[in-house]
Formats: C-alpha cells, sequence, structure tokens
C-alpha cells in the first residue's frame, strides 16, 4: 500500500477524507474513446426502441406515466436562486447557466434507477415472453398485463442487490409483471424502502454488511436456479444502456428549450456516482449525442470514493476503499460503495472529464439551500452534483487546457443530475432538511 501511495500521491486526500477535484489525464475524445466502451449507438437505438414498444403496457400498469404515454422521462429546470447563493457560499461565479435534471421525480421509482433498473426487467419479460411464443415484437404489449402473462412471469425469479433506489425499481416493476422478486439490502438501506417494496409483494433480505456482500449474496441465491434472474448492477450492460437512453432524450429537451451544445457553447454534466452503472451509462448516451462537446464529472462521498480511486490508479474493481482504510460510511444511501464497477470504469475512463468528492454535510447543507431557495426536495445523494459546476468553475487552468475560454465558460450549460428523492417520506424528507446548515 505504501508503494501505491508513492505512487499516487492524490491517495493521501483521499485518505484523509478531504473533499478534492481531479481532472482526468486520460480524458480523450469521443472517436479515441467509444471504440473502449465496448457498446455502440446502435446498442443505445435498440434500448430506446424496446422501451417505446413498452410504452402502452408501462402507460396502462402505471397510471402516473398516462401524461407521458409510457415513456419515462423527467423534466430539467433552471434554477437560478440556487446559482446565486452558491457563488455566494463559494466565492467563485458561475457564468454559464445553471440546470437541474430531475431524474429525483421519475414516475415509478423516484430516481435514475427508473432507467435502468426497468430497463433491465422489461428486456427480460421480453426475452421470456418471445421465447415461449407469447410476444413478437410487432404486439401491443399491453397483452404483457393479461392475466395469463402474469401467470407465466409467476414461474419466474428476479434477485438483486442494492443500496435501495435499484431494489425499488426492480421490485415494483418485476411485481407488477407478475415476477417473484427477492431484493438483497444493505446494511444502509432505508426502512421507508423496504416497506414500500413488501408493500409490493417482493422478499426483501436484509444484511448487516455493505452493498457488496448484498450483492454476492443476490448473485449466490440465482445461482443453481435457472428460474431465478440475477440483475447485476455491477456488469450488466442492458442496465447500461437504460441509462444510456437519456443521451438523446436530454438533447430533444434542449432542443425544445432552445439550448445550444456546439464548441461555444459547452455542456457540463454532473454525476452522482455509485458503483457507476447509472452515471457511466448516463455520461455514455450523452457522449453520443453531444460528442467532445459534453464534459462529464462523476461525484462521490469523502467516505465511498470508490470510481474515482479504480479510474486513477487503473486498478478500477481491483481495489476497495476500505484498502486504503476509508470506511464507506455514509448517508449518500445510493453512493455508498467501497468497490466500483470494473466494467463501468474500463468502458469510460477516456471520457470523463473528472472526479470529485465532498462530504456528507456538504450534501445535506445543498440539500437545505436547493428545498429553501427552488422548493426542490432531493434526498442527500442527488445534491452530489451541485457542487461541480464550481470546481469546475475554480479551475480556469483546466479550463485552458481543454481549450475554453471565458467567452466559452459564459456560453456554458451546466447541468446537475439530480438522481433521487421523489419519493423520500414527509417525516424523512424533515430529517434531512434539519441536517442542513444554512
Ligand atoms: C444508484 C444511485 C446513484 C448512482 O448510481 P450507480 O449506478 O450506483 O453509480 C446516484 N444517486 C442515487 C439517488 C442513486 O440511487
Amino acid at each position: 500500500m505504501a508503494g501505491l501511495i508513492a505512487r499516487f500521491p492524490l491517495l493521501e486526500r483521499l485518505m484523509a477524507l478531504d473533499p478534492l477535484t481531479w481532472f482526468n489525464p486520460g480524458a480523450t475524445t469521443l472517436a479515441e474513446g467509444l471504440p473502449h466502451v465496448g457498446l455502440t449507438r446502435q446498442d443505445v437505438a435498440e434500448a430506446a426502441a424496446r422501451l417505446t414498444r413498452f410504452a402502452p403496457c408501462l402507460c396502462e400498469a402505471f397510471p402516473e406515466t398516462r401524461a407521458s404515454k409510457g415513456i419515462l422521462e423527467s423534466e430539467i429546470a433552471a434554477i437560478p436562486a440556487m446559482q446565486a447563493t452558491l457563488n455566494q457560499r463559494y466565492g467563485v461565479e458561475l457564468t454559464g447557466r445553471l440546470l437541474l435534471k430531475k431524474d429525483s421525480h421519475l414516475p415509478i421509482s423516484g430516481s435514475i434507477k427508473a432507467r435502468g433498473g426497468i430497463h433491465e426487467v422489461l428486456a427480460h419479460a421480453e426475452r421470456l415472453a418471445m421465447a415461449a411464443g407469447l410476444l413478437r415484437e410487432e404486439d401491443d404489449y399491453r397483452t404483457l398485463l393479461r392475466d395469463e402473462l402474469r401467470r407465466f412471469f409467476g414461474q419466474y425469479r428476479i434477485a438483486v442487490g442494492s443500496t435501495g433506489n435499484l431494489g425499488l425499481s426492480i421490485g415494483i416493476m418485476g411485481a407488477r409483471l407478475g415476477f417473484q422478486v427477492s431484493v438483497h439490502v444493505s446494511a444502509d438501506a432505508r426502512a421507508w424502502k423496504k416497506r414500500k417494496l413488501r408493500e409490493h409483494g417482493v422478499t426483501v433480505v436484509e444484511y448487516a454488511e455493505d452493498y457488496g456482500v448484498a450483492v454476492a449474496q443476490g448473485r449466490r441465491e440465482a445461482q443453481g436456479d435457472p428460474h431465478c434472474f440475477f440483475i447485476d448492477d455491477e456488469n450488466s450492460r442492458t442496465l447500461f444502456l437504460g441509462y444510456a437512453v437519456a443521451g438523446e432524450r436530454v438533447k430533444a429537451q434542449f432542443d425544445q428549450m432552445g439550448i445550444r451544445v456546439d464548441a461555444e457553447h459547452p455542456l457540463f454534466v454532473y454525476l452522482p456516482c455509485g458503483v457507476g452503472g447509472g452515471p457511466g451509462g448516463v455520461a455514455f448516451g450523452l457522449k453520443l449525442a453531444f460528442g467532445d462537446h459534453v464534459h462529464c464529472f462523476f461525484a462521490e462521498p469523502t467516505h465511498s470514493p470508490c470510481m474515482l480511486l479504480g479510474v486513477y490508479t487503473g486498478l478500477h474493481d481491483e481495489i476497495a476503499v476500505q484498502d486504503l482504510g476509508i470506511d464507506n460510511l455514509t448517508a449518500a444511501d445510493g453512493l455508498a460503495v467501497g468497490r466500483a464497477s470494473g466494467f463501468v470504469g474500463r468502458a469510460m475512463e477516456r471520457l470523463l472529464d473528472g472526479f470529485y468528492t465532498l462530504s456528507d454535510q456538504e450534501m445535506y447543507d445543498l440539500l437545505g439551500l436547493l428545498a429553501r431557495d427552488e422548493q426542490i426536495k432531493l434526498e442527500p445523494s442527488a445534491l452530489a452534483g451541485m457542487a461541480g459546476p464550481w470546481r469546475v468553475a475554480a479551475d480556469p487552468a483546466w479550463q485552458a487546457e481543454r481549450g475554453l475560454d471565458i467567452a466559452d465558460m459564459a456560453r456554458a450549460t451546466h447541468l446537475v443530475w439530480a438522481t433521487g428523492g421523489g419519493m423520500v417520506p414527509a417525516e424523512e424528507m424533515e430529517k434531512y432538511l434539519a441536517s442542513a446548515r444554512l
């Protein structure tokens, strides 16, 4: 370990739990980085087409998706009051425009996991039903909600390991189609999330250990049962592609809003990162949509900087934060991951501009400020992205290195990805708000 620290000097600050920003020297162009991803534009288009096929089914199954005709998408909101507040707080002026991507308010599960998790359940259901001759691509997918199909899916099980939100997405979607779902949850999973899952008829298995152990147990349960499908948050391409569909969706939203993204109008996106599938998939989709004009940053808690650690050292999933004596204890449930996905780190390391960490208190403070100034309530994890624009604004040297001058920065759009919080019960939200120092 001493040798590692000598080679990678930032590790000392990481171990001291100092909030830090690391601009990725390995970041390159889309043209150079894309071949390393192992997935293509065509793969993302297929995921998008699958979600379109399922839209009538979701629309019927979940009345809250009627307004969007069964397409799960979130709003993009301007947050100018928050921008003014944070200019003060951080003592740096963010000259571009600050926007919030409200995945916190996605239908069905109120988090970014409604993208990947639901896509994976739908892909699995489609595969099973087609193989059994019960569904063709050209069918009206509402047929999947018939009793006959529910009985068919009822013979199959789905297992997943989760810190909470992935379990909610997969549990609610899987149970609605008739699958027997078991969600293996880590110690830090919130009681209300477990309760909600049980209300939907999902089996919740609890572990005293962290996310990695819950995943390993879920995987073990699925082995040896050919009727059980394990959803692998660490390695699943299907999950990743579900997230990636966001890229084209954001582009269409920007077109509608009249927001340009090009060489003179750079886009910066800040994504809270746990194991990496969500932010990795979204960043992949954004890169495909906006090419080299989008700059993606991952945000992690100082106590769980697994992706920064994996990419910075090049060790990816061969190192965990615990190996450095970092405890992986954070109030940001979705981000409490000690070992990053090796698949995502290796696929995306050339396409990410940087990584940073922030303290739990910082997330709580940002949570309180956003609620006060914009009346938008999020869970702590979802605020990790909010510090990002000021980390970039505070570093003109990096901007210059990337060929961005003051005028470019003034025309920039900063999109903070709010990953969850829409379903947090009121009394839980009060506790979060009480932890903020305003
Ligand atoms: C899961 C989650 C993330 C991060 O996604 P990963 O795929 O684990 O990296 C961020 N925020 C919230 C609220 C989440 O639930």
